[in-house]
């Protein structure tokens, strides 16, 4: 693609840890990139708050197939890198992920069908297998998750969950803003740029397809490809290019809590606990340091969805949602306190209509999107890079990638990812869980 009257080949919106991945497989692959972004660092943006979960539990066998691979690249994280980096590089804690089966959990049902099918290492566990390897948790069926103000919040478990799926390789990564400084040095390694305090106002076009990108300071950048990784901005970088109204998928900034609170009295949770996903309660965690586990939300109905502009919205934890919350962890983890002062963060999803992410070309020729993230494609970041390179090599050689979608195969698992599920024109995926699950 080198071509000197532009300043890159490929100009990349967003140093989050897509637009970072996206860099580091390019700029691997000989292609001069340029990301530009509007904050002051590398993973500032969404990915900095991330609780940077890395689990398999996909309701879709293309998302299953992602992650699965996806989790490799942070086993192999040093040799992905392939470089130094002063701040020295991110750990990943496999502490596995436990999946409590709710109700009818006809979506766990599915994640092991999937598993099974990609021979992805599981166990099963009963609910008194479930007591004796977690002793400071509660394994009565409480569900379904209500709000504290609803008599039924309030209600004793009749009986035990019917169990759980274990899943060893899972874990977590606790400091995700490091691991996009990591794949930064990776991509400068290999001669990929960043420019930092960088605001991106306008697509430039010529001749019917994206010719680089306008910038605040009124200057320019050229290159024959650009791609949107704005994160929940991405929506606002579409309108831009003019291809927002041409998508079937839409995405919104949704507001999303996350909040901290000390581990049960004389639980060492960093090390006795686990990642954990459990829908009969409608909660999420996992260890965070300081011994204080981190609880999210899977964004139920009953506690109403906030859609935000992403440049002005409350960053201030919602005492009412935190209380809920903690209530709500209280059942599974009956020693953990309510403690006064509300700790957490407050950040966007760049959530798409079936909570699954779009990586696509658009009707703009030379204009690509990784938008749509929905809260769970921090652990897809190397994935997504080889997917994006490989669909941009492909359709800037002439594919018909709308028509004949791009298949990728996995460097690391061999899985075949078809990146077809991904199109900005699919229908509503009726497998989604829709929901951050994916
Ligand atoms: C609270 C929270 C918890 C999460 N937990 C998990 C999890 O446990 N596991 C998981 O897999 N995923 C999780 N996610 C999702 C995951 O973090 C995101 O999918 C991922 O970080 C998105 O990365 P990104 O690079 O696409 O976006 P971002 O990190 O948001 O990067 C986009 C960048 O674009 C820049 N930008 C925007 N507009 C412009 C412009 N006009 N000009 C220049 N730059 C611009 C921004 O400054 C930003 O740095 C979570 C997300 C949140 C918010």
């Amino acid at each position: 693609m080198t071509d000197t009257t532009h300043d890159a080949d490929v100009i990349i919106i967003g140093a989050g840890v897509l637009g970072c991945a996206i860099a580091l497989e390019m700029s691997r692959r000989g292609i001069r990139t340029i990301n530009v972004d509007k904050a002051s660092a590398a993973g500032a943006g969404s990915t900095i708050n991330s609780c940077a979960i890395i689990r398999f539990t996909y309701s879709t066998h293309v998302g299953v197939a992602m992650s699965w691979e996806g989790g490799q690249y942070w086993k192999n994280w040093a040799d992905y890198i392939g470089a130094e980096d002063e701040k020295g590089l991110i750990e990943f804690h496999d502490v596995g992920q436990l999946n409590v089966f709710a109700d009818e959990a006809e979506r766990l049902d599915r994640v092991q069908q999937l598993w099974d099918e990609m021979d992805i290492p599981y166990e099963q566990l009963d609910a008194d297998e479930l007591a004796e390897r977690f002793p400071f948790m509660d394994f009565g069926w409480y569900g379904p998750p209500t709000r504290p103000d609803d008599p039924a919040f309030w209600k004793e478990a009749e009986q035990q969950v019917r169990g759980a799926l274990w899943s060893p390789d899972a874990g977590y990564i606790s400091d995700p803003q490091l691991s996009c400084h990591n794949l930064q040095r990776g991509a400068e390694a290999e001669g990929g740029e960043f420019r930092f305090n960088t605001e991106v106002t306008a697509i430039l076009q010529e001749a019917g397809r994206a010719a680089g990108v306008e910038l605040a300071d009124g200057s320019s950048l050229r290159a024959p490809v650009v791609i949107n990784v704005a994160g929940p901005h991405s929506s606002i970088i579409n309108k831009m290019a003019g291809v927002y109204d041409e998508m079937n998928i839409k995405t919104n900034a949704l507001r999303h809590e996350v909040h901290h609170v000390p581990s049960p009295e004389g639980v060492d949770f960093m090390n006795a606990g686990t990642v954990g996903a459990d829908d009969d309660i409608g909660f999420y965690f996992r260890p965070e340091v300081g011994n204080n586990v981190l609880l999210g939300s899977v964004d139920l109905e009953c506690d109403g969805r906030e859609y935000v502009d992403p440049d002005d919205y409350d960053t201030t934890i919602d005492r009412d949602q935190w209380h809920a919350q903690v209530l709500r962890a209280q059942r599974r983890m009956p020693e953990l306190g309510m403690p006064h002062e509300a700790r957490g963060i407050v950040d966007l999803y760049d959530q798409s209509d079936d909570w699954l992410p779009i990586y696509d070309r658009t009707a703009l020729d030379g204009f690509y999107v990784a938008i749509g993230t929905s809260g769970n494609q921090y652990k897809n970041a190397g994935s997504v890079g080889q997917a994006m390179a490989d669909l941009i090599d492909a359709v800037e050689a002439g594919h018909d990638h709308d028509a004949e979608p791009v298949q990728v195969t996995g460097r690391y698992t061999g899985l075949t990812i078809d990146l077809g599920a991904y199109s900005r024109n699919r229908d509503i995926n009726a497998d989604s869980s829709m929901s951050v699950h994916g």
